[in-house]
């Protein structure tokens, strides 16, 4: 055949050996997802041949009818999923979706607020080394240190006093539902966007566990890949047709050029599967499952900023067991259970160290977890810390991770995931 093991052994091999890492590990990394068969196979396709550059209907290449269906499904239902008039399916990331927003708002030099990376921001709402700080006046907000919720009296006092053109809320390590209606509220009183970035958040809205960002947000961007369990890559999301037009043309022929046709047909299949009823109970089971591993971490001596988690991801605080996040990571690595360093509000430790970890439940939730199989991995990731603890040293404790390894193996045995891709 010519497929990839036949013409490629070397790149086989490493796929082969993702595929098994995936299987066979707790993925408890809150950006990560575990898509369907369907999904796999629209981004496998020939749609990867394919030039449209423009949008369904206009496109200034020939040939593109099928894929006018393709994209045009997609925007269908990406609006119904999110009840909105608008859609822009082709961006090919979140920071790609969130650049969309900044050149069709915007533009270089202007002011923006948000959420700073150490509080749980993104790089791509104002952090210096992104664009997004490079290019604009970024200004950040941050978190009230004594609830680890968004400071929005703050946010109000530098709204005030910085005039920003685009306020944007969300973030990626932020566990708590987000006040939009106050966000908006300070965005009129200083005649700004108010952009909702839900790029972590998005499934839980979709599957009605989380208030929407409309009709608050001016726009909305998410990445695809995250909760609402599809390919890599962005959407764009309004109400307002004038922002609409502007953000269709920041998208293209502003930052990209051809569309992603393979990756915005897995979309489409995402997107599909996320107006199924099976979906809401997916949410709810993400949402269940993260209280019930926030629970069990906290009953296993550890914290949780802000206390708890009305979402899919939390931020543990690991200075009560004394230990850094750098060396947490990879001790439950050791021990098959994958999660990502992660500072917390006013970390002492540097950002390559970290005194926290962020986990979170969506993908361990799609391969069929419950809460009494995250009380369990909630009880590994404490059997794991405490044997680091006491060996007194990064090599961990090489017996305890080994016997969390078996369970780990046993856990992920019962809950099978792409059991016929070998
Ligand atoms: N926005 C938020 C809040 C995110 O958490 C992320 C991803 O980590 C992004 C945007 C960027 O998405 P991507 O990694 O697809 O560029």
């Amino acid at each position: 055949t010519d497929g990839i093991a036949a013409v490629d052994a070397d790149l086989f091999g490493a796929m082969r050996d993702e595929l098994h890492r995936q299987q066979h590990e707790i993925e408890l990394i809150a950006s990560e997802n575990i898509v369907s068969r369907a999904v796999l196979e629209a981004q496998g396709s020939v749609l990867t041949n394919k030039y449209a550059e423009g949008y369904p209907g206009r496109r200034y290449y020939g040939g593109c009818e099928f894929v006018d269906v393709v994209e045009q499904l997609a925007i269908d239902r990406a609006k119904a999923l999110f009840g909105c008039g608008f859609a822009n399916v082709q961006p090919n990331s979140g920071s790609q979706a969130n650049q969309g927003v900044l050149l069709a708002l915007t533009k270089p030099g202007a002011t923006i607020l948000g959420m700073s990376l150490d509080a749980g921001g993104h790089l791509t709402h104002g952090a210096k080394p992104n664009l997004s700080g490079r290019w604009f006046n970024a200004v950040q907000y941050g978190l009230d240190l004594s609830t680890g919720l968004i400071d929005y009296d703050a946010v109000e006092r530098l709204a005030h006093e910085h005039k920003p053109e685009i306020i944007v809320a969300g973030g990626s390590a932020y566990s708590r539902i987000i006040d939009f209606a106050r966000f908006r509220a300070i965005a009129d009183a200083v005649g700004a966007y108010l952009w909702v970035d839900m790029a972590h958040f998005a499934g839980l809205v979709a599957g009605g566990q989380h208030p929407s960002p409309f009709p608050h947000a001016h726009v909305a961007t998410s990445t695809t890949h995250k909760t609402l369990r599809g390919p890599r890559g962005g959407l764009i999301l309004t109400n307002d047709e004038d922002i609409a037009k502007k953000i269709n043309s920041a998208i293209f022929p502003g930052l990209q050029g051809g569309p992603l046709m393979h990756v915005i047909a897995g979309k489409a299949v995402a997107f599909g599967e996320a107006l199924q009823p099976g979906y809401r109970s997916y949410i709810k089971a993400v949402a269940d499952n993260a209280k019930v591993l926030a629970e069990t971490l906290r009953e296993g001596g550890l914290d949780i900023v802000s206390g708890g988690t009305d979402t899919h991801l939390m931020l543990v605080d690991l200075r009560p067991k004394m230990l850094t996040g750098k060396a947490t990571e990879i001790a439950l690595g050791r021990a098959g259970i994958t999660c990502n360093k992660n500072g917390v509000p006013n970390d002492p430790e540097k950002p390559a160290i970290t005194s926290g970890i962020r986990v979170g439940t969506p993908a361990a939730t799609t391969r069929g977890f419950g809460t009494e199989e995250f009380r369990q991995v909630g009880r590994l990731i404490v059997e794991v810390l405490d044997g680091l603890k006491s060996s007194n040293s990064d090599e961990g404790n090489a017996a305890t991770e080994a016997r969390v390894k078996e369970k780990v193996l046993e856990l992920t045995g019962r809950f099978p995931i792409y059991a016929n891709l070998g």
